[in-house]
Formats: C-alpha cells, sequence, structure tokens
C-alpha cells in the first residue's frame, strides 16, 4: 500500500534535466578485425580461396553487432526534476546512470538518496516497449526512507505498508501519460515480474520487484 499523491514539493521546484551522454557507450563497441584475421584474409586469397577465406570475417562481424541499449525517460510529480537516459546496454548497466537514477528517485520528503534496484528500470523499459509509448513516465514515488514510510504511515490513515517495498528501492508508483491506468495496470501483470498495486483513486500504479501479486488501493 502506498501513499495518495501529496502536493506537497520538498525538493527544488526549478525543472532540471539529468542524463548522461548516449554517445560514448556506443563507441566502445568493438567492430575491428584482428591483425591475425587480416593476415588468414591474405593467405587465403594468396591460395586462391579468397572468398571463402573472407566469409568468417563478415560472420564474426554480424555476431559483434550493437547490443540492444535500454532507455528511461520520466517526470518527478513533486520536484519537478526531468531525467532521460540510457540505462544498460545489453544485460549490462551504465553505473553513472543508476546513480543518477537513484538520485532522481530519492525520498523527496527527508531529500535521502536510497539504493535501487535495477530491476524497476528493466519493468519499465519492458512496459513502454510492450505498449509502444515513448512518453516519459510521471514518478510519484520512488525510495521512501524508513522514518519517512513510519510518518506517512501514522498520518495517512494505513494507506502506507508498515514493511513497504520503497524503503528497499524496490518500488516505485507511476503512470504514463497516453496510457489509460488500466492497461499499464494489465500490461504490468503481463510481465509477471513483482508486485503490481492498481491505484485509480490517486492516478498511478505501484510496481515493485517483489513476489508476484496484485492488490487495488
Ligand atoms: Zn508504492
Amino acid at each position: 500500500m502506498d501513499a495518495a499523491t501529496c502536493t506537497t514539493c520538498s525538493g527544488p521546484c526549478a525543472p532540471r534535466l539529468l542524463g548522461v551522454s548516449l554517445r560514448p557507450y556506443f563507441l566502445v563497441l568493438p567492430m575491428t578485425i584482428s591483425p591475425s584475421a587480416t593476415r588468414r584474409r591474405f593467405l587465403s586469397a594468396a591460395s586462391g580461396l579468397a572468398v571463402l577465406g573472407a566469409m568468417p570475417i563478415v560472420a564474426r562481424a554480424t555476431t559483434q553487432s550493437t547490443p540492444p541499449t535500454k532507455n528511461l525517460a520520466m517526470d518527478h510529480t513533486h520536484t519537478h526534476e526531468k531525467i532521460e537516459l540510457l540505462y544498460a546496454v545489453g544485460a549490462n548497466y551504465v553505473p553513472k546512470a543508476l546513480t543518477e537514477l537513484n538520485h532522481f528517485l530519492r525520498d523527496h520528503y527527508s531529500g535521502r538518496i536510497g539504493s535501487m534496484d535495477a530491476g524497476l528500470y528493466d519493468i519499465m523499459h519492458r512496459l513502454r516497449t510492450m505498449l509502444k509509448v515513448r512518453t516519459p513516465y510521471e514518478i510519484i514515488s520512488g525510495y521512501r526512507s524508513p522514518q519517512t514510510n513510519e510518518r506517512l504511515r501514522t498520518t495517512r490513515g494505513g494507506g502506507v505498508a508498515r514493511h513497504s517495498l520503497h524503503m528497499e528501492g524496490k518500488a516505485v508508483d507511476l503512470r504514463l501519460p497516453g496510457v489509460p491506468l488500466d492497461e499499464l495496470r494489465d500490461a504490468a501483470l503481463v510481465l509477471k515480474a513483482g508486485g503490481v498495486g492498481y491505484y485509480p483513486g490517486s492516478n498511478f500504479v505501484h510496481v515493485d520487484t517483489g513476489r508476484v501479486r496484485t492488490w487495488r488501493g
């Protein structure tokens, strides 16, 4: 269970754009042909097998194609910050991007920065891909410090779980402009990647990397 939307903004209100350059991550991928391969091709040509000798080189260049990149874009409804970045190349997360995302999804009440589970970003990436939209998510809540969670729990009349996964950086409350809330929920349920809470009254869906389960708030 989670806090409903709050109108209090404890963070800086000026819009800021955080992010990392995409370019460096595309430049490090090796596509070179080794000297030994060049030498093999030369020797093959010299022996009259130029075409056959070149084929392994072509095949190798194909198998070293660029791994799929994973991007995220988010607007925070409380801090009014925006972020758009490449957070992973294939199965490899980009450390600098994870650091920026930890800051972006910090406890906006206390300013405390947690360590977010990168599996959340994969869920969010897959959802946008599945729904075929490129609009930024609107974030209502990411990391929540234990102190903030306890304060919300005791002042919101039971709307916040005592052991919320937000405190472990494993949950985020969000919506996706242009996608009806129930469609976003249904897409998250299809993934079976964790918990999915549906909060139509507060206009957000909670997703987490805990066990697969669902509820309505
Ligand atoms: Zn939540």
